[in-house]
Formats: C-alpha cells, structure tokens, sequence
C-alpha cells in the first residue's frame, strides 16, 4: 500500500499526524486541516474569544458547529401537556446551531455544554489564533457530530415533563463547521470562559 504524504491546503508543507487529534496544525503556517478518511480536508474553523481574568489554565475546547432544520411534525405527550404549556419551556425548534463537543473533555462537563450552548446561542467575538492558551486534541469525525446533534435534540425532548409518546420530526443538517472555544481548568473541573464583550 502506498502511503499518500500529507499536504497543507494553504502552504503545501508536509503534516504529521500524532497523537489522536484528527486536527492537524501545519509546523510552517500555522493552518489547522481536519485529517478524515486518509485525507486532509480543509475545514473552516473558528476561535472564540476567552474572558479576561478568568482563573485556571486556559484550552480552546473544539466543537463541531452543526447547522440543521428540526421540524416536529407531531408530538404526544402524556401527563406533561399542560406543564408544557404553562413553564414556557424552550423549545429546540427551527433552523439553529447545535453544538458538540468534539474533545475527550469528561461527559459531565460536555454534556451539559451542549444543551446550554444550543439552547442559548452564545454571542462570540472571533479572534484569529489560539492566544495565551493551548489547543485540546479534537477526536470527533464530522458524522458523529450529526448523530450528536440529533441525540441532543432527543434527549432534551425526553427531559421535559410528561411522557413522550410519539415524536415525528425531520432533523436535516444544512452545515457543519468547527468551532474552538475557551475554557478553563481548574483542577479537575472545566468550565467554559467565553467574552461577551
Ligand atoms: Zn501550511
């Protein structure tokens, strides 16, 4: 078998792949390329701003930004119609971002990022390097995202009150892009240090 060299889409230099991260950071001009099925592929991606003075040591955690249509067709609940109703719940409908950790950051942090990152979109002032802190290895194909996604629809679904009976919906992706955003470790604990400003 004839192993292909890697190439950097910008600058043509060659890429190593180490470690499990399947973001490869070109040594010469500092592109980052997604590496998937033996290839480099040239995804976009994005850095997220970190809050100032925040304690901790500082990682840009990588997500998978997946924009999709969720239209809920029919739904039957029971037991739970009213408080439904009446608790103004959210509602993770519509065309939105849904986000996914792609890092092997522990579920109990991630978890918890995703649902609160796609229900309340944050607002990201952008920033072109990965500045005062270190990248966190990305080990997420770009599939999984999508059935993430989609399993984060569900599980939040299934979190309301009242039992879920029947639930007929078209989940369509219409994009998928990378994302980094800051967070902070605090010795075991990581929390997530995005400006608003
Ligand atoms: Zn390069």
């Amino acid at each position: 078998m004839l192993l292909k060299e890697l190439k950097c889409p910008g600058c043509g230099a060659p890429l190593k792949s180490k470690e499990r991260d399947i973001m490869l950071k070109c040594d010469h001009c500092g592109r980052i390329s997604l590496f998937a099925d033996g290839k480099i592929n040239d995804v976009g991606y994005s850095i997220a701003s970190p809050a100032k003075e925040h304690s901790g040591e500082l990682i840009y955690v990588p997500f998978w930004i997946v924009n999709a249509d969720l239209n809920v067709h029919k739904e039957s609940i029971s037991g739970g119609k009213i408080s439904r109703f009446i608790t103004d719940q959210r509602q993770m409908r519509g065309t939105r971002d849904f986000y996914v950790c792609a890092s092997a950051i522990p579920e109990e942090f991630s978890r918890e990022w995703n649902m609160d990152l796609t229900l309340d979109q944050p607002k990201l002032n952008l920033i072109s390097d990965f500045k005062g802190g270190k990248r966190a290895v990305m080990t997420m194909r770009k599939e999984i995202a999508g059935e993430n996604a989609e399993f984060l629809f569900l599980r939040y679904e299934a979190e309301i009150p009242g039992t879920l009976q029947k639930l007929d919906y078209d989940f369509r992706i219409n994009s998928t892009k990378v994302l980094y955003l800051p967070a902070y470790k605090i010795s075991d604990k990581y929390v997530l240090g995005v400006s608003n400003e």
